[in-house]
């Protein structure tokens, strides 16, 4: 199908880009990679006014270390951060999601942030965001905040992002001490998304026990989430079979489990498992 007809603007700054929402705040969008954008507009599931495309707007692409964090702008390409040496040796949980996004088109175009923003159920970046527990700087008319990535998904392509406003930068505190990182997704033969998606960071302590556990799950729900029981059971303890397989069986607990034509919920929810175990499992191997 054919969009609805549209204006679009190509601001050179983040302050013009701003300037450009604010004038209709409800009825413009972001324009990043376009490649969830686009095709919600064919299909007129969604019709914005105007497009503010901000892929030229060079400030908002990089990937850098400050002090205790890494920086990512928020038109970074999911190839950036699949091919960033400095991430493979600092967080390498961000490359290997990227390398698991559709195929190496959709990688070239598509953004993090555009991810991010775009809350798919089935995206894969919002389970390494909550499992790298990411602050999510969004900038708008009337200044900046902070939002949590726990905090930014709320619901079925919704997140806490205002009418107007601009994802600008994820920031992620630098992996430091002995710590294990994995992503496990099970693909969906024709798109390439998340039937479900699990990424695992962990903390360990020095004789050998799990000092800290976070769990992101893509694919299961209306969204992303956090498997806070799973990692509970984790945490403090020494990671043998039984306690692997007693966190796993929980990153379901409380969840409404989205179902569809592909999998049913109940699957889905046996996929997490088994997918839990072995990003667990991956991790563990990767922290010695
Ligand atoms: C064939 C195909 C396969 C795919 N496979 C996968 C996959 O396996 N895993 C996966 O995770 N994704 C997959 N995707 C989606 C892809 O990763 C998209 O790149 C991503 O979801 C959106 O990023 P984008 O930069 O293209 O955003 P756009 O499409 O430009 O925008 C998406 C939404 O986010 C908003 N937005 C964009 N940037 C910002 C910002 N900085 N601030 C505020 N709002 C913003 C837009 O207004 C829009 O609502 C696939 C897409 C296609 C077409």
């Amino acid at each position: 199908m054919i969009p609805a007809q549209f204006d679009y603007e190509v601001p050179n700054t983040l302050d013009e880009a701003i300037a450009l929402l604010a004038r209709d705040p409800d009825g413009s969008k972001v324009l990043a990679g376009g490649h969830s954008l686009i095709p919600a507009m064919k299909l007129r599931l969604a019709q914005p006014q105007m497009l503010v495309d901000i892929a030229r707007i060079k400030s908002l692409s990089y990937i850098r270390e400050e002090g205790d964090k890494i920086l990512i702008g928020a038109t970074t390409t999911h190839y950036e951060l699949e091919s960033s040496e400095l991430l493979q040796r600092i967080c390498p949980l961000l490359p290997e999601c990227a390398a698991n996004i559709g195929d190496v088109q959709v990688r070239n175009k598509g953004t993090i942030g555009g991810s991010l923003a775009h809350s798919d159920p089935a995206g894969d970046w919002p389970a390494a965001a909550i499992a790298l527990g990411a602050d999510l700087v969004v900038v708008g008319i009337s200044g900046e905040r902070v939002i949590k990535a726990d905090d930014f998904f709320v619901d079925l392509l919704t997140t806490a992002l205002q009418p107007g406003e601009i994802l600008r930068e994820i920031r992620i505190a630098k992996p430091a001490g002995s710590f294990g990182q994995a992503y496990e997704k099970v693909r969906h033969p024709a798109s390439g998304f998340a039937v479900v998606g699990v990424a695992v960071n962990l903390a360990m302590a020095a004789n050998g026990s799990c000092q800290t556990a976070n769990i992101g799950i893509t694919g299961v729900a209306t969204k992303a989430y956090r498997a806070g029981g799973a990692e509970s059971a984790l945490a403090g303890r020494r990671l043998d079979e039984p306690v692997i397989a007693g966190a796993a069986s929980q990153v379901c607990d409380g969840v409404e489990l989205n179902s569809d034509l592909y999998a049913s919920g109940e699957y889905r929810c046996h996929l997490a498992q088994v997918h839990t175990r072995r990003a667990i499992r991956t991790a563990i191997e990767r922290a010695k």
